[in-house]
């Protein structure tokens, strides 16, 4: 059985790279009916930032990445469920104490009583000397009488792993295909720290293989490490898991996707009105993509269609373009109810609407939302296009054609009919359905001056909206209402003196 695991840090708001490598490896258990593992990688205590487990889990049940075992949300309280728990690792300690006992035993793994300020010199002298600045194996042969003598004296230790000399450690990455290094090129790698947590190699390792975890789907910046992961796999006899080092997330300039150019946090996004379904579409794609021209899947068609073998090497620029276009595609598909749900939040907020709009304008806010659902990227977007739309204070556009098409004859005629046929109108009758009635009947009655087409449409969009293009006019007059589209024609009238 395929059981993956998705294993973040509780470092901070969860990053869109981190969704990325959580929703592959929850595509790939999906796919073959596998388990998607939720483990907290936590014994880094100086990295440790509150509230980044909470963050961690909503980010992903809000985008459907739910973890079949490990930690998961019960109700609102996070809880832990399955059978090769506990899955935080800072609850693991004694778990980890056996294991790096018996690698003591078996002579793999040292005690090691450097201090900081000696490895810290080491450090500088190999720099200068222009060496990889490596452990030198200074503890590598001390006595089990030294050793005991310094223990018992109080000395701060670590234990690291006792990497066999100019051995080539291989294995196989489903993307990068078969990786060899020579043992000479690596480090006796702390497994213990002074403060008796496991590192992460050491706890990522024993938990793995307890863990019955059969493929490990992480970032690339990992992959310099599976090496000493593999050789501890060896050391305890355990079978090695298939690797799949996934490429990383890149920013338009092509370095690692940093906060400094924007958002980068699953929260952020979502924060912003970006939708769920659409950001996994999105990070989906990023690194990976199926046959065919196809981009728009949701989550079940993902999980038909993905193909680890598929994903790339070379890393994948974020293209915030294309989320935002993809995101708008989403919204496009929006029911009216599902976007007055989605913008109003962000109408409330930014006071472009009152909470009695809300309750007593809900087919205005329908008609609003029609009209931004084809104008918006992302609801974040909503109270600024809104405000563009209900502006009096506008300046009419005055490009060439925009002044052609008002120095018309026949606009002044269609001023008046507009105006006098708005007037008579029924308020309580006033709707993009009636408003239609209105324009077409103006055509009518003017035929002999052939104001139809652009003649008709054109000069009133522009006396009305100031803009040449934009949402269907009758929705426009119908969310203006019948005493602003008025305001709006006096207004230009005096503008223009008519
Ligand atoms: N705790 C590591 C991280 O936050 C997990 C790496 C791995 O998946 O092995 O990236």
């Amino acid at each position: 059985m395929v059981r993956v695991r998705f294993a973040p840090s509780p470092t901070g708001k969860v990053h869109v790279g981190s969704l990325r490598t959580a929703l592959y490896n929850y595509l790939y258990a999906k796919q073959n009916n596998g388990q998607f593992v939720l483990r907290l990688e936590d014994t880094d205590r100086t990295r440790y930032e509150e509230g980044s487990v909470d963050s961690l889990l909503h980010a992903l049940y809000q985008t459907k990445i739910i973890p079949d075992e490990g930690l998961v949300l019960e109700g609102n309280e996070i809880g832990q469920s399955g059978e090769y728990g506990p899955y935080i690792q800072s609850e693991r300690l004694n778990i980890y104490k056996k294991y790096i006992q018996k690698l003591l035993d078996d002579g793999k793994a040292y005690y090691c009583f450097c201090s900081k300020e000696r490895l810290d010199d080491l450090r500088e002298k190999q720099k200068q000397a222009g060496e990889t600045p490596r452990y030198d194996g200074h503890c590598r042969n001390l006595s089990p009488q030294e050793v005991q003598t310094k223990i018992d004296n109080g000395e701060p230790y670590v234990i690291r792993l006792k990497l066999p000399e100019n051995q080539i450690i291989s294995f196989q990455d489903v993307i990068r295909g078969d990786i060899a290094i020579n043992t000479e090129d690596l480090d006796d790698q702390v497994l213990i720290k002074t403060d008796g947590f496991p590192t992460y190699h050491f706890a990522v390792v024993v938990d793995d293989h307890l863990m019955g975890i059969t493929h490990i789907i992480r970032g690339e910046e990992w992959l310099p490490s599976t090496p000493k992961h593999v050789y501890l796999y060896q050391c305890f006899g355990w079978e090695e898991p298939q690797y799949v080092h996934l490429p990383n997330i890149l920013n338009a300039d092509h370095k690692k996707l940093s906060k400094r150019q924007g958002d980068v946090s699953v929260e952020d996004f979502l924060a912003k009105g970006y939708l769920p379904e659409a950001l996994i579409n999105f990070l989906a794609l990023l690194g990976w993509s199926p046959e065919g021209d196809q981009e728009i899947f949701s989550l079940d068609e993902l999980v038909d269609i993905f193909e680890p073998e598929r994903i790339n090497k070379s890393g994948a620029v974020f293209d915030r373009e294309k989320l935002n276009w993809m995101n708008g595609q989403y919204i496009k598909k929006l029911s009216d109810d599902e976007m007055v749900d989605k913008m109003v939040p962000f109408l409330l907020k930014a006071g472009e609407i009152s909470s009695e709009d809300v309750l007593n304008k809900k087919s205005w806010l329908q008609k609003v939302a029609q009209i931004l659902r084809e104008r918006i990227d992302y609801f974040a977007q909503a109270p600024e296009e809104l405000k563009a739309i209900l502006n009096p204070d506008f300046v009419m556009t005055d490009t060439e054609e925009a002044q052609q098409i008002m120095a018309a004859d026949t606009v002044p005629v269609l001023y008046q009919a507009l105006t006098d046929k708005i007037e008579a109108a029924d308020a309580e009758q006033w709707n993009a359905e009636n408003a239609q009635k209105m324009i077409k009947s103006i055509q009518k009655e003017h035929k002999a001056e052939k104001i139809k087409g652009k003649a008709l449409y054109m000069p009133i969009r522009l006396m009305l909206t100031g803009e040449m293009h934009g949402p269907d006019l009758a929705l426009i007059m119908d969310v203006l209402g019948k005493d602003e589209c008025l305001k709006r024609l006096r207004a230009y009238q005096t503008h223009h003196s008519l």
